[in-house]
């Protein structure tokens, strides 16, 4: 797949939902337990409509067509049950990818996440997304008031600029995960916005947090910290990132 940076995120996310779902089942290479959350059954799938530098499965998301294994909502959610049962977890998630491309992979999700609703309705599904498609199309988060799900919000930077060198997105497409923050807020959705700390000042965090509270949403930022591997290191060089 061709890609000059920055790109339109849109585009991109089609062009990837293509390679990666077919006829509702979506690629994943791997099922396991993780530690995060305290424990989490986790899907790792690949794909995504970004491709940040500090991306920790870089590789794998600027070339997903290059797996085949493709799974069912229902293999799925079979997988992630076991996996839960197996090692007495309560959360479920996909990780390593975004869930949420277009109407095929989110229709993929929502399949996923009402059947371990039907199944174990007090455990909630994680929903970690870049918020761009939920913040293009609102009208999706409406199925959340059905589910038990929690949408972790990753924000790649604090306005267009960072942004746009940090997840490779064109930077007029910045507000769009914000926008997924206040509509998550206004349907009662119990979400919150995550951004990797390592790139910002602290004070300029803070001041990002209040913009955030006037403007989109109350809920406190989750500072992540970087993975420093040695592929993203030279990614954040190649494009002239500052830690
Ligand atoms: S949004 Fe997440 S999955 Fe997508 S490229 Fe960025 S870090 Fe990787």
């Amino acid at each position: 797949m061709s890609l000059q940076f920055p790109f339109n995120p849109l585009e991109r996310a089609g062009e990837v939902e293509s390679q990666v779902m077919k006829e509702g089942k979506r690629l994943y290479y791997r099922f396991r337990p993780a530690k995060f959350y305290g424990g989490v059954a986790t899907g790792d799938a690949v794909g995504c409509s970004f491709l940040c530098a500090y991306c920790w499965n870089y590789k794998r998301n600027l070339n997903p067509g290059r797996y085949k294994d493709f799974y069912s909502p229902q293999e799925v959610a079979a997988r992630m049950l076991a996996i839960a049962q197996k090692n007495f977890l309560n959360l479920y998630r996909i990780s390593g990818a975004e869930p949420v491309l277009g109407d095929r992979s989110f229709e993929h999700l929502i399949e996923i996440v009402k059947i371990l609703f039907r199944y174990r309705p007090g455990s909630p599904f994680i929903l970690e997304t870049n918020g761009f498609f939920l913040g293009y199309k609102p009208e999706f988060i409406e199925m959340f008031k059905y589910l038990n799900i929690k949408v972790r919000v990753s924000l790649k930077g604090i306005d267009e600029i960072s942004f746009e060198n940090i997840s490779g997105a064109e930077k007029k497409y910045f507000e769009y995960p914000l926008i997924a923050l206040r509509e998550l807020e206004e349907r009662k959705i119990i979400a919150w916005p995550a951004l990797m700390g390592d790139f910002f000042p602290h004070e300029e965090v803070l001041g990002f947090e209040e913009f955030l509270k006037d403007n989109y949403t109350s809920a406190r930022i989750e500072i992540e910290n970087l993975k420093p591997f040695p592929f993203v290191v030279e990614n954040i060089k190649k494009r002239n990132l500052k830690l």
